[in-house]
């Protein structure tokens, strides 16, 4: 019997109101089901916003350091449970065990930076043009926030958002991916356990197209934070635009990754590697492209190929396995689409992989071999287009500003990283190339919990999460006047 699991509504674990539910499968082994969740009705959303709701007033005037420590309490039970999460994420979506173990600790280290934060929560005091006042601003929470996450980072993503919600006050209605139920399961359990009082933190399990339009068109849903694919972005964005809701989007990416003649190529090809192929390429921050420039593309492109045909695929809970499996059937399917794209279309050279590993454990779920193109060009589809599995476009540049010319040459614009000891070369690419994020001799994956972390152009709409940033995002500013004049002061008026 598959255990069952339930929606959180309201401080109470419950069904979904139709009774309805999705299965969830280890992509590793696709015969190993790891249980039911609900199916969630527009009516199980529409509860858990008003028990969200009724909960905003009593959470929003608990003295935010008392919310801290609910947050503390939560990150130190994460840090008891940080193997048992770890084993459940591997198993629930595929990624191996030191990356899941990241992903926990990404999430611990969230949880004590937001309850630092909540003593931090500063506004401003500024002089008045006027005598005998005082001018200042001050930090209010926004109200009852949607929270809709992807399933590359079933923990940290998550964490990202609800924890700087609840340090500013809001109560949060959580759906997370459908692929990665379990996770977040495990999540509110733990904020259960630390303490959150009821109809704080409401979850519900289900579809997009449902429950995240129904959060979506909820006009007591003051904000969304939404991490995902750009296309899901967009139309959130358009709906939400009908009540001028907030929302902050984190999407999509093509991170390319530049090595210049001049670089450490040991470092640059661990960088690529682990940028290309960890997470089975499976995050926004991967490096789905590398620009070789001239010098070394021959000799660079042979040791990638040789690197990536060594890399250990299987069951990411084996401590040797390098590479995990695509996520589902579906996704393992996109990307030999993309592999096809390469070949027919983009007319590129398949160097490696290419197609679906298979053989013993690997027929168990959806692994696809690691797969390099060369001979890529700027333009090819793709080059462009994010692919989300284990494919890499090796391109060819002259010179730094041709490289940093096709880096930026995307829609998107979300991590980015060039290897290279001239630090001019390394200044001039921090100044002109075109991301949120910019590595200098490292990787374009991996986030400090306390840095601002997004994109520009359509990775995003301008927010930031992580780090100070994303606590402007779940709060409103309100500007306080207090006049001790005992006369009526009019700026604007008489002040000059
Ligand atoms: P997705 O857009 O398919 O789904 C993301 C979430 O949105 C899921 O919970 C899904 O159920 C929900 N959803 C789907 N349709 C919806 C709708 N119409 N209304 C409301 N919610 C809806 O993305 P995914 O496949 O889960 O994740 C992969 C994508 O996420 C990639 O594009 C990747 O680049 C992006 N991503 C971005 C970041 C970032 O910080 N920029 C981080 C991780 C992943």
């Amino acid at each position: 019997m598959a255990e069952k699991f339930q929606n959180f509504i309201n401080g109470e674990w419950c069904d979904a109101s139709n009774g309805a539910t999705f299965e969830n499968r280890n992509p590793a082994n696709w015969s190993d089901l790891i249980g039911t969740f609900p199916k969630s009705t527009v009516e199980d959303v529409d509860r858990a916003i008003t028990a969200a709701q009724n909960a905003f007033n009593s959470w929003r005037l608990m003295p935010a350091p008392a919310r801290g420590e609910i947050l503390r309490r939560v990150g130190e039970i994460m840090v008891q449970k940080k193997e048992f999460l770890a084993r459940e994420m591997t198993r629930e979506m595929g990624k191996v065990l030191k990356e899941t173990r990241g992903d926990v600790q990404e999430g611990i280290d969230t949880a004590f930076y937001a309850a630092g934060e909540t003593r931090r929560l500063f506004g401003h005091n500024t002089p008045s043009e006027l005598p005998n006042k005082y001018n200042l601003s001050m930090r209010q929470p926004l109200g009852v926030c949607g929270i809709i996450t992807p399933w590359n980072f079933p923990m940290a993503i998550p964490t990202w958002k609800i924890f700087p919600a609840l340090a500013c006050g809001n109560t949060v209605v959580f759906k997370p991916a459908s692929d990665t139920p379990r996770t977040a399961t495990e999540l509110v359990k733990i904020l259960q356990e630390a303490g959150i009082p009821k109809g704080v933190v409401n979850l519900v399990h289900g579809g997009g197209s449902v429950v995240g339009n129904a959060m979506v068109d909820d006009p007591r849903v003051a904000a969304i934070s939404f991490t995902g694919s750009s296309l899901v972005g967009k139309t959130i964005n358009e709906r939400a635009a009908k009540y001028l809701k907030r929302v902050s989007l984190e999407l999509g990416g093509k991170n390319a990754l530049i090595v210049m003649n001049d670089a450490d190529l040991d470092l640059a090809l661990e960088a690529v590697i682990w940028g290309a192929f960890g997470t089975t390429g499976q995050r926004c921050t991967a490096t789905s492209r590398v620009i070789l420039q001239s010098g070394i593309h021959d000799k660079f492109l042979k040791m990638l190929v040789d690197a990536a045909n060594s890399l250990k695929l299987g069951n990411g809970l084996d401590e040797s396995v390098d590479v995990g499996p695509c996520v589902s059937e579906a996704q393992r399917n996109s990307v030999h689409e993309y592999t096809l794209i390469g070949l027919n279309e983009d007319k590129a050279k398949l160097e490696c992989g290419g197609e679906p590993a298979k053989g013993g454990e690997l027929d168990l779920g959806w692994f696809y071999k690691p797969t390099i193109f060369s001979g890529v060009k700027p333009g090819m589809r793709i080059e462009q287009e994010e692919i989300f599995g284990p494919v890499l476009s090796v391109i060819q540049a002259e010179t730094l500003e041709e490289a940093i010319h096709i880096l930026n040459d995307t829609v998107y614009g979300l991590s980015s990283s060039i290897f290279t000891k001239d630090v001019n070369s390394a200044m001039v690419a921090i100044r002109d190339i075109q991301a949120g994020i910019v590595y200098i001799n490292s990787a374009t994956i991996g986030a400090e919990a306390h840095m601002p972390f997004g994109g520009v152009k359509e990775t995003g709409n301008g927010h930031r999460e992580g780090g100070w940033t994303v606590y402007d995002f779940f709060s409103e500013w309100k500007t306080i006047y207090i006049d001790f004049s005992g006369q009526l002061q009019k700026a604007q008026i008489d002040n000059y």
